[in-house]
């Protein structure tokens, strides 16, 4: 008998189909009680040997993984160490013995005290690590469950569907173990998508009922271009998505033949096409789909897998095989961006009541001047290879810039004080991702080499929106005119200013609002390698001066809705044999 159709947003395009696991949160119904006197040992063996399984299972995750995933590596690394240590077992083994809780209980115990603990140090990164014990509690708690909730996925690969998955859940799967995920929390500009794609994992957030529809389902299918869900879908639906997969792939193929050649459009207006990283371990897909740089390096992505604070020398060396990799292209380090729905925004806690307008971004970097000056160091060291550039967070006005710069300047006075080579003339740019940044555009664009926009950022902030929250998503699902006028107003005073805009939020990868982008002339757009080969095919059939006037249109457009309309149309009449493979709004019907 067939299942339900749940749609959700597709984040990670493609197409899956297979078997699926359903992970229920461990920590619900956890059984408390007290063990008898003379079981107490016996209960500390069961801890005992939950946590060996539980190691196992992350050293078995490890080992699963190819050499280019290292920050999967890193965070397994750290989830085992985690495992091991005794402050977590040794503690829940004094619990059992002392106050005779039972080991499900006693773990409970011991994270919620160390996240008492960890709360109160000053060093938000450690605080942070917090929820790394909590992935490890849990994981031990389903092993004392003798929980189904961790099963392991088929061997040819498992679609997961969860109610929430952090990138570390993520992580935990084995290598080529997960084919698709889909989940009940999130928006399309989610951490989690952001993850997704880099694995090339095809990927639907925001599934409303997932929850309650598919614990029981066996089988299911991931419609990533059109942001559906299928669970346990009947011969025939499956007869339609193999097919539409096999189109996909065929169509993806023709599309990466032809990437390497450069962006141009049918009437000789180029843009540059860059990718988005998390790690160095994309570099070479990056490669192969086209891209002619790194527009953004996430570095918050490496500082999370790590079980302590990484060193200056670590990350140079990061940061230096990264611009190695990379020449002669360009490749543009952003500095920690932590906060808001990053990492340690999404690490729950009672540290900010609200992170995404708290210490997030350069200002979190500014109230941690000596991590700050680390990495500024480390980049500016990578910098003698000559492609790199800098990129600041969250900018939101002068003075904090002037700050920034004031510190980047210090570093590279150190640095030539101890004679260790830098790059004196490292490119400097700012992430344009606050409203009042784009208001002031003008007055920046004289302080810096380059602006970033960081489109993302830049509708949260603008529209009053959580990029995380799906209750409130359906107010991004347009292109809202106040999007549209911000960046154009951010590129206009760059060029005046005589600097090259880049766009690299996720709109940059929406083909709705290509044209718009190639209408503004802006000189760069950055995103996941993914959409790389689709976006420079449309490029190459686009007309500059039809996107021209669509901007216009858009420009003196009342609402969103008609911009979204004039765009799909304008879209699926003049690339018909493209649109089947066009990721769709939540909204929109299967082609
Ligand atoms: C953005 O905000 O659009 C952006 C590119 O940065 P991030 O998604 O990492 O916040
Ligand atoms: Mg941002």
């Amino acid at each position: 008998m067939a299942g339900a159709i749940l749609s959700g947003i597709a984040v990670s395009t493609g197409i899956a189909i297979g078997p699926c696991l359903f992970l229920k949160q461990e920590t619900q119904n956890l059984r408390h009680s007290l063990v008898p006197l003379d079981q107490v040992e016996q209960e500390v063996r069961r801890l005992e040997q939950a946590i060996d399984k539980a190691a196992d299972s992350f050293e078995a995750a490890r080992l699963t993984l190819h050499p280019g995933q290292k920050l999967q590596w890193d965070l397994l690394t750290s989830q085992l160490m985690i495992c091991r240590d005794s402050k977590l077992g040794g503690s829940a083994a004094r619990s059992i013995r002392e106050q005779r809780m039972n080991a499900e209980w006693a773990l409970e115990e011991c994270v919620t005290r160390l996240a008492d603990t960890f709360s109160r140090l000053s060093s938000p990164y450690i605080r942070e690590r917090i929820d790394d014990v909590r992935l490890v509690a849990n994981r031990i708690q389903a092993r004392l469950a003798n929980a189904a909730s961790y099963p392991r996925p088929e061997k040819g690969g498992s679609i997961i569907l969860a109610p929430d998955l952090t990138p570390a859940d993520l992580a935990a799967f084995p290598g080529g173990h997960l084919t698709a995920f889909a989940v009940e929390q999130g928006g399309p500009t989610s951490h989690i998508g952001i993850l997704a794609r880099g694995l090339r994992t095809p990927a639907l957030v925001g599934v409303l009922g997932l929850s309650e529809k598919a614990p029981q389902a066996r089988e299911a299918i991931v419609d990533g271009l059109h942001g559906r869900l299928l669970l346990d879908p009947d011969p025939e639906e499956v007869a339609v998505y193999l097919a539409l997969r096999e189109r996909l792939t065929e169509y993806e193929k023709r599309v990466r033949a032809d990437a390497a050649l450069p962006a141009e459009t049918v009437d000789g207006e180029r843009v540059d096409i860059l990718a988005n990283l998390e790690s160095g371990g994309e570099i070479t897909d990056m490669r192969s789909c086209g891209a002619e740089g790194a527009g953004l390096v996430r570095t918050e992505f490496s500082y999370i897998a790590r079980t302590a604070l990484p060193e200056e020398d670590d990350l140079y060396k990061e940061y230096m095989d990264m611009a190695r990799s990379v020449y002669p292209h360009k490749i543009a380090f952003r500095t920690f961006d932590a906060g808001g729905d990053k990492i340690i925004g999404s690490r729950k806690g009672p540290l900010e009541k609200n992170p995404a307008l708290g210490l997030r971004g350069i200002r979190f970097s500014l109230h941690h001047q000596d991590m700050f000056r680390s990495q500024l160091r480390a980049i500016l060291r990578a910098g003698v290879m000559g492609n790199a550039a800098l990129i600041f967070p969250l900018i939101s006005g002068l003075e904090e810039l002037k700050l920034a710069k004031s510190l980047l300047n210090e570093a590279k006075q150190e640095l030539g004080a101890e004679k260790i080579p830098y790059a004196r003339d490292l490119p400097l740019g700012i992430m344009v991702e606050l409203p009042s940044t784009v208001l002031i555009s003008d007055i920046l664009a004289r302080e810096v080499d380059f602006f970033s926009i960081g489109t993302n950022d830049l509708t949260q902030y603008s529209l009053g929106v959580d990029r995380d929250n799906r209750q409130v998503e359906y107010l991004t699902r347009a292109i809202h005119p106040a999007i549209v006028r911000s960046i154009k107003l951010v590129v206009d005073n760059a060029h005046a200013a005589g600097i090259p805009v880049c766009v690299c939020g996720e709109l940059a990868a929406d083909l709705y609002c290509l044209p718009l982008l190639i209408g503004m002339r802006v000189d760069e757009i950055s995103l996941a390698p993914q959409s790389i080969p689709t976006v420079k095919h449309l490029i190459r059939k686009m007309r500059a001066s039809n996107c021209r006037e669509m901007l216009r249109e858009a420009l003196s457009a009342p609402g969103g809705a008609m911009i979204d309309n004039m765009a799909r149309q304008a879209l699926y009449s003049s690339f018909p044999e493209d649109s089947d493979f066009f990721a769709c709004r939540p909204d929109a019907d299967i082609a």
